[in-house]
């Protein structure tokens, strides 16, 4: 690393927590960075809690969510959710994934590595954010609540979900800092993935009679089961999407995965395991998304007359969305304009976040990150540039300053 960025806490922190590789799923490397940040923010002297999401997954990997509250002395507390998770490598990396290198291009300071943008950037920033209150003596007119967590790129269950559900953290107002630096995120979609599981008798690919073909009955059912897509395309959210040709966020429909327990090509399937992906608008009730799959399901069947085939849900988490106009949005969009000399457009998020575990706190919800359109997250030579982890982090600062009523 060009050794005068080291001075620079944000960019020394974030080396460090790129080093640790918190891959998805890794509980012995969340337990290390879990380690650094708690000590970081103990340094700082915030009231610091750590909680394990493995008390629920009961799978033996420590899943440690930590919760630092600088304490104000305020009636009202406001969240910054952020996650260590980071998903894998893979591709031909330039630069050293597991380490921060830092570049000047372009007229900017880029840092590359694993989890940079996505959202270990995000982590620094809103660290460097209470440092810089604490050590300027700024006095913050919230308390705020640092809610660092895992498992948040395979849906945050035992994560997030785990402190929401438990209500292991009191809130008021909520910033997702886990999105792009284009645009403040009002809302995010909700997701639910499954399998359609089609059954068979399995025999010889030569000697075929007394066989029935799973794929061969799947491929009937799932051409079938397209047109829900088009049934799906017709829940409109009221949320602007950018940059897309749908202007306002949508329910979507996918087949994403085809799997039979086939070794070899000689054998007539007995079963076919279809996995699909679909995405709620933030308004939906995850239950009634359901239902109606499900009754959409047993009419494909009745149609085609397969009927030894079944769904599988394996997880469901619903959206989430705040009105444009409430007055925290406001506030934050005049104070992100101050920040960027830019008036941000403000959208709702084509994927899912973390923010969805927070629907039933009742409480306005926001999200903003680092990410750029060089960022690459979950790609090649992930990068973030440094003006964006400092504009995140004025505007923690500024929103933790400022009053904002509702
Ligand atoms: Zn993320």
């Amino acid at each position: 690393m060009i050794s005068k960025f080291k001075e620079i806490y944000e960019v020394e922190l974030l080396d460090r927590l790129i080093r640790i590789k918190s891959i998805i799923g890794r509980g012995d490397d969340y337990k290390k960075i879990a380690g650094v940040i708690e000590e970081e923010l103990r340094k700082l002297g915030l009231k610091v809690n750590v909680f394990d999401g493995s008390v629920e997954a009961k799978d033996g990997i420590p899943r440690p969510c930590i919760v630092g509250v600088l304490d104000s002395g305020s009636e009202k507390t406001f969240g910054v959710l952020t996650h260590y998770d980071v998903v894998d490598i893979g591709g031909a990396w330039r630069y050293e994934p597991f380490e921060l290198t830092v570049v000047e291009e372009g007229g900017e300071i880029r840092l590359y590595g694993r989890g940079a943008a996505d959202d270990k950037g995000c982590i620094v920033a809103s660290i460097g954010a209470i440092k810089e209150m604490i050590e300027k003596d700024l006095e913050p007119k919230w308390n705020v609540a640092l809610i660092i967590t895992p498992d948040e790129e395979i849906g945050g269950e035992f994560g997030a979900g785990y402190i929401a559900r438990n209500r292991l953290v009191d809130l008021d107002a909520l910033l997702v800092a886990d999105s792009s630096s284009k645009s403040l995120v009002v809302g995010a979609s909700g997701i639910v993935h499954g399998d359609i599981v089609v059954k068979g008798i399995q025999g010889h690919a030569g000697y075929i009679f007394g066989t029935e073909n799973a794929v061969h009955k799947a491929i009937t059912l799932l051409n079938e089961m397209l047109n829900f897509t088009t049934i799906r395309s017709q829940k409109l959210s009221r949320v602007k999407t950018s940059e897309c040709p749908i202007p306002r966020l949508w329910g979507r429909f996918s087949i994403t995965k085809v799997n039979t327990p086939n070794q070899a090509y000689n054998i007539v399937p007995d079963e076919v395991v279809i996995g699909f992906d679909m995405r709620l608008i933030p308004e939906e009730n995850v239950e009634d998304a359901l239902v109606e799959l499900k009754a959409f399901f047993e009419m494909v069947k009745y149609r085609t007359g397969i009927y030894d085939a079944h769904l599988r849900i394996l997880r469901a988490f619903p959206g989430w969305m705040t009105a444009e106009e409430h007055p925290f949005v406001r506030r934050s969009h005049e104070i992100l304009e101050e920040v960027t000399n830019k008036s941000l457009p403000i959208t709702g998020m084509l994927g899912g976040n973390d923010g969805g575990w927070f629907k039933d706190f009742k409480i306005p919800i926001i999200s903003f990150g680092v990410w750029d359109e060089k960022s690459r997250i979950h790609g090649v030579d992930e990068s973030v540039s440094l003006a964006r982890i400092f504009d995140l982090k004025k505007f923690i600062i500024k929103l933790a300053l400022s009053e904002v009523e509702f």
